[in-house]
């Protein structure tokens, strides 16, 4: 086996960029010996609602949590259902489960893999109580349609903008243009902590006292539970990783988006199909997409060339086994079907360099054809 010369994220660059203030980080929380509901998440809190020009929201336990506290918080439960995108990380389906709603998949567009909103429109019925957009890859769903549309079925709108960390879209950031919005911070994303980790973003201040308190056992107070909540806060040593790498995402998310339209320009020339983001938008490229009709062969060869890659997602959540019950064949999300038949990732991160980036493509472009 050929050694990974360029893995799909080098976390341990990053680290020796970030290690003194990490460390100060941790030192910081260690000597407060407050490791719960401290204040290195207050300011985290704080820190990462001023980033995204948000108002209200908290931190909590990963991203999945954040998306079935949010949909909780905002009243959604059983017999309800939540159409969403197929074409993500299983989380999405798992956590509208979560609640005991149903997930009611509709189709992406092929340009910029998110919610199709002519998909969304004809999947309501009177049991849908929420649109659940993807913004897949860190690209934009295309929130002004979305969010029309909801208006117009009394819906909620709930952002899984677990990839999007600090994408924007007509200059307003993801994540914070939904009735809610859900990030996850786990190791690999574009804002990652040292373990588990997420945040719940939420317009309406009277729904963030719901979201603190089902995080929290549903405490009103230290012994007083008003409603049955769960586990689910965020810890201080991760809120301390996350504060010290949140000066570098600026900078980070910046070069990511240098990269992408190094590999846009190279691969685009040769007739491959890579993201298209929506006018207005820019993402925040959690990964790098593009499409081939020999996945295999290519990922093989970059392997024996020491470039990682990966497949995001090969097999939609209509396809799932756990789904099964929901009763979707094959062919029912043509334009998912077709995107998980082809996508594969590309390595790309803030600390990948533009020689490594050159090899990328040349490994890619020796083997795979559009
Ligand atoms: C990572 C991810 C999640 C889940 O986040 P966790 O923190 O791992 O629970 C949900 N949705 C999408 C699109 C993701 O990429």
């Amino acid at each position: 086996m050929t050694e990974i010369s360029i893995p799909l994220v080098n976390l341990h660059r990053q680290f020796l960029e970030v290690k003194d203030e990490i460390e100060r980080g941790i030192a910081a929380v260690l000597a407060s010996q407050k490791f719960i509901k401290g204040p290195a998440v207050r300011s985290f809190e704080t820190a990462w609602l001023a980033a995204i020009g948000a108002r209200h929201g908290s931190g909590c336990s990963n991203g999945t949590a954040a998306l079935s506290i949010a949909l909780e918080a905002l009243g959604i439960g059983p017999g309800d259902e939540v159409v969403t995108s197929a074409h993500t990380f299983f989380a999405t389906g798992e956590a509208i489960r979560h609640v005991g709603a149903t997930p009611v998949f509709a189709d992406i567009e092929r340009a910029s893999y998110t919610l199709d909103p002519t998909a969304v429109e004809a999947a309501i019925t009177p049991r849908t109580r929420a649109i659940l957009p993807v913004h897949i890859y860190g690209a934009a769903a295309d929130m002004d349609t979305l969010s029309a549309i909801a208006a117009r079925h009394g819906l909620k709108v709930v952002e899984d903008a677990a990839q999007a960390h600090l994408a924007t879209l007509n200059g307003r950031f993801l994540g914070a243009l939904g009735d809610a919005g859900c990030f996850s911070f786990y190791p690999g994303k574009n804002l990652g902590a040292y373990g588990d980790a997420g945040f719940i973003v939420v317009r309406d201040a009277t729904v963030v006292d719901r979201v603190s308190r089902l995080i929290d056992h549903g405490r009103r107070s230290k012994y007083v539970h008003d409603i049955v909540g769960y586990n689910h806060r965020m810890d201080d040593l991760q809120a301390a990783v996350l504060e010290a790498k949140l000066a570098h995402l600026p900078a980070w998310t910046t070069r990511r988006r240098s990269l992408a339209a190094l590999y846009d320009e190279r691969l685009k020339a040769h007739g491959f199909k890579v993201l298209e983001p929506r006018a207005g938008s820019l993402p925040a490229y959690h990964l790098y997409v593009v499409e081939t009709s020999n996945r295999e062969d290519a990922m093989e060869a970059m392997r024996r060339q020491g470039i990682d890659t990966g497949v995001h997602y090969p097999v939609p959540l209509h396809r799932q086994p756990a789904f099964d019950g929901l009763g979707y064949g094959t062919g029912s999300l043509p334009v998912t079907e077709t995107a998980a038949d082809r996508v594969m990732s590309l390595p790309l991160c803030g600390s990948l360099t533009e020689d490594e980036a050159h090899r990328v493509c040349d490994a890619f472009l020796g083997t795979a054809r559009p």
